[in-house]
């Protein structure tokens, strides 16, 4: 099984190059060469993840040298569940599938664990990996704790000042060694558009062995379809339908697996993206042109993109406008949906979630009816207590691997929005390094 661009310019590789590579050589995105399609009656049921996991992504791995470890891979990355429940007991069709039971409590803890497994196997002759990852607020939490302790890679981790949350903040400054925080004084497409400068400069890059683990990289995309896996097939069995999903959505990671579990094969129907006031994807799929623009801070931070990273392996897919539903939902509409939900059912969504939630709202009695349809919980709510609190009127409690960061220090060090301020934090990095060493 080999991976080529979506702009069609670089060599095909095997999976285990695409992650190592990040982004293909032509600024493209890495996608599977093959169609690929699997028989949901062999794969494994049940809450753990990990032997779906194994069977699910085999194929995707057949070939490559680290086909031998993807069981233990697996069993390293899903060690913690994606239970679908019913937050609305009132409402049989809506579920909610929780992917914030990880330990940094956002679903970017599947992408981000199993990525970490792989480099850590993966290794670099020359020297180890520096992972270079842009946040909007939880993928570098993520990527900080899975990284945290190993020997064969650095992470380095930008998030825009200002634009985070104070636990995220906290989450992001907190990892030992070799993690270390930069607080980068722009919004995050500056974040992003660094670290692109960053491996554009091809000097720069091979001295620190840069590698990415943004949602751009196939091994954050590919153990993304596995939660989508467990929940269509557990839906389908119990109604014979496949289930429509409902993804709030930023850089189009999410969406993006679910859409290559559907073309798997599996039981996914619709899906439906729902942003926050970012407007560059429904723009795009009420026909308008793709035109990326600047973000706008919203206080579901962790989806505003206004350049949504993945775009290209979405318009790569046949009649793209087909393949996905979007809707737009304003802050106002997301506190709204929060307190709402919370008065009626006692549920509380994150304010990423309440996008779903409020999607799926919006839908209308008769296709709410047609068959279960799967919001994502992206975040546990404690994770935005500063959004939450005040409008369901109560305090939050932290789930026991958030409370288990609370006690540590955090730090991080300010850098401008420019590629000579970046260069400068990862010289310093190998000082550092030797240092804690
Ligand atoms: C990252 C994130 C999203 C958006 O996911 P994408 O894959 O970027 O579309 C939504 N909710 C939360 C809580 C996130 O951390």
């Amino acid at each position: 099984m080999r991976f080529v661009s979506t702009r069609g310019g670089a060599t095909a590789v095997p999976v285990s190059q695409a992650i190592r590579n990040g982004a293909a050589p032509d600024g493209g995105l890495y996608v599977s060469a093959e169609s690929i399609s699997v028989d949901p009656s062999t794969l494994p049921a049940g809450e753990d993840l990990a032997p779906l996991a194994s069977a699910l992504l085999a194929p995707f791995f057949g070939g490559d040298p680290l086909a031998a470890e993807l069981p233990a891979i697996c069993a390293e990355a899903f060690d913690f569940p994606a239970p679908v429940v019913r937050p609305d007991p009132a409402d049989a069709n809506l579920r909610a599938l929780e992917l914030f039971h990880g330990p940094t409590g956002a679903f970017k803890d599947f992408g981000a664990r199993f990525l970490l497994a792989c480099f850590d196997r993966l290794g670099d002759e020359a020297g180890p990996l520096t992972i270079l990852v842009a946040t909007s607020g939880d993928t570098g939490g993520a990527v900080g704790c899975a990284a945290e302790g190993r020997q064969g890679v650095a992470a380095i981790i930008l998030y825009p000042r200002g634009r985070v949350s104070a636990f995220q903040e906290h989450q992001l400054g907190c990892w030992h060694a070799p993690v270390r925080a930069l607080e980068v004084a722009g919004d995050f497409d500056d974040c992003q558009r660094l670290v692109k400068a960053a491996f554009a400069d091809s000097a720069l890059s091979r001295r620190h062995h840069l590698t990415s683990a943004n949602s751009i990289n196939v091994g954050r995309l590919l153990p993304q379809m596995v939660y989508v896996a467990k929940a269509a097939l557990e839906v389908h069995r119990e109604t014979g339908t496949a289930p429509g999903f409902v993804i709030p959505t930023g850089n189009l990671g999410h969406a993006v697996a679910a859409l290559w579990a559907r073309s798997l094969g599996l039981p996914v129907g619709p899906i439906l993206c729902a942003t926050n006031s970012n407007r560059t994807l429904l723009d795009w799929h009420l026909g308008g042109a793709y035109s990326p623009g600047p973000s706008l801070q919203t206080i579901a931070n962790a989806m505003d993109v206004g350049a949504p990273s993945n775009f290209e392996r979405l318009a790569q897919l046949p009649d793209p406008v087909a393949q996905v539903e979007v809707e737009r939902v304003e802050d106002e509409t997301i506190r709204a949906r929060i307190v709402a939900e919370f008065e009626r059912t006692g549920y509380v969504w994150c304010p990423h979630s309440a996008t779903a939630a409020e999607a799926y709202a919006r839908l209308g009695e008769d296709r709410r009816r047609e068959r279960v349809w799967i919001a994502a919980a992206t975040a546990h709510p404690y994770k935005f207590a500063d959004v939450v609190e005040p409008l369901v009127g109560e305090t939050l409690a932290p789930p026991p691997a958030l409370a288990a960061i609370l006690d540590r220090e955090a730090s991080a060090r300010p850098i401008a929005a420019d590629l000579a301020s970046l260069a400068e934090a990862l010289g310093d990095d190998g000082g550092a390094r030797t240092e804690a060493a």
